[in-house]
């Protein structure tokens, strides 16, 4: 069986996020969907928990599952047997990073690939970031979080609980 993991911050969810998820989940045997704690991002919007019930409100494909984890990435794909870490690549921006993390990770743990998969071309300058801050200035996020999930972020950009 082979495992894959799309390890994010997800916070919140994108439709960026869940066209990458369910490609993977064409393509590999089980994907877990791992949310990361990122120390790098400022303050976030949503609780770990809460972007986990986002996330299960969103993805429906069974052999999909998700998990949070604090530690090293590599750590928890050794831990759980899997043998690829599936990215989301969307500008050109993005590839610098994601190179470097590729690199470590592969020196860390050279089971274990990372495989990247284009951005759609609509969900090229999409990110969650994005979302907040079109969000919290009033702006409509419909074509870019699943309709299931965008009155939680409405309300939350607004301050409501
Ligand atoms: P963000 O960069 O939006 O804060 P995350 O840190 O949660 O998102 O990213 C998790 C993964 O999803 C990364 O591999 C990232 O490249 C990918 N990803 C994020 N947004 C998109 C998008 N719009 N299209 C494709 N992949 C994306």
């Amino acid at each position: 069986m082979k495992k894959a993991i799309c390890p994010g911050s997800f916070d919140p969810v994108t439709l960026g996020h869940v066209d990458i998820i369910e490609r993977a989940a064409d393509i590999f045997d089980e994907v877990v969907v791992l949310v990361m704690s990122n120390g790098a991002k400022k303050s976030s919007l949503f609780t770990i928990e809460e972007r986990i019930g986002l996330l299960e409100k969103c993805l429906k494909k069974p052999n999909v599952k998700i998990d949070t984890y604090n530690g090293l990435l590599v750590d928890y794909a050794r831990k759980e047997d899997a043998v690829a870490i599936v990215k989301g690549l969307r500008a050109v921006s993005d590839y610098d990073y994601e190179f470097q993390q590729a690199l470590t990770n592969k020196s860390l743990y050279p089971e274990c690939e990372t495989v990247f998969l284009c951005a759609r071309g609509e969900n090229m300058f999409l990110s969650s970031s994005m979302v907040k801050e079109v969000c919290a200035l009033g702006g409509d996020i419909s074509s870019f979080v699943p309709a299931s999930i965008s009155d939680i972020i409405y309300k939350r950009c607004k301050g409501d609980k």
